[in-house]
């Protein structure tokens, strides 16, 4: 049988969000036995959020959470400023910790953001992980790709530019972790108060990790079955001059 995928992904408000989250729902609609948490940074859940998720036909838990506005980054901010998406991870942990089914049931957990590019072997690749699995991915870091370094079958290192020296130098989306270990430690949580580019390291640190408990995929983290993508902001400078033009009716 098929372990089950717990997919956790933070989404927050703007013009991008219903193509990126359509995207990734068809693409989740093509993987097995998943369950796609989705928490959405708003003081409440949105109907259009709601309706995607429902009309989607997928297992799914929907959440929101706030991001209080001292955490929240600003316009303007460089995007490199505040860690996004702290608070609904952890409402999605929080969440699965409460499922008392997964106690006996055989399961993984990923962190998914919104608009990254997912292959489907990926979903392959994590779905039998005994601790954590670990994979490359792609368009990162100001890298082609970053990749765990591997050697006989082992995780011994980084091919990370940025701060190789964090404990577990990876992207959110280079790793999934077996819901047991989960659920063994309570503790382990993101958090907006630690150092910059440290949110993976303090969640795998939490879970009693070291670098010889780490399972080497994809090929031996040759291969790339994730990228992370960034949907660029569209301007909507012309919306203003036809707006004058027909009014409020954009249906
Ligand atoms: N996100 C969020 N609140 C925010 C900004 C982002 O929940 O204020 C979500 C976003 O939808 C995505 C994840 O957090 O799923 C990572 O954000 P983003 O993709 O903007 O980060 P980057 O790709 O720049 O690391
Ligand atoms: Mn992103």
């Amino acid at each position: 049988y098929l372990p089950i995928i717990y997919i956790i992904t933070p989404t927050n408000i703007r013009a991008e969000q219903k193509a990126d989250l359509t995207r990734m729902s068809h693409t989740l609609k093509l993987v097995n036995n998943i369950h796609w948490i989705v928490v959405e940074d708003s003081e409440n859940k949105s109907s259009m959020v709601s309706r995607l998720l429902e009309r989607s036909g997928l297992n799914y838990t929907h959440l929101n959470v706030l991001t209080p506005p001292q955490f929240k980054m600003a316009s303007k901010d460089p995007n490199w400023l505040k860690p996004r998406g702290v608070l609904q991870r952890n409402a999605g942990l929080d969440w699965l910790r409460n499922q008392k089914r997964f106690l006996a049931e055989q399961g993984v957990l990923y962190f998914a953001d919104d608009d990254n590019t997912y292959s489907l072997d990926i979903f392959q690749e994590m779905r039998y992980t005994q601790k954590v699995s670990v994979w490359p991915v792609g368009l990162v870091g100001y890298l082609r790709y970053e990749r765990p370094v591997v050697k006989n079958r082992k995780v011994v290192g980084w091919f990370t530019a940025w701060k190789p020296d964090r404990p577990f130098a990876m992207d959110m989306a280079g790793f999934a972790v077996n819901v047991q270990l989960v659920h063994k430690y309570p503790e382990a949580k993101f958090s907006n108060e630690v150092q910059r580019g440290y949110q993976e390291s303090t969640f795998l640190t939490g879970l009693k990790l070291t670098l010889d408990d780490l399972e080497p995929r994809a090929n031996m983290c040759t291969e790339v079955l994730v990228w992370h993508t960034r949907t660029e902001k569209s301007s909507m400078k012309n919306e203003d001059k036809l707006m004058k033009k027909y009014g409020k009716a954009t249906n």
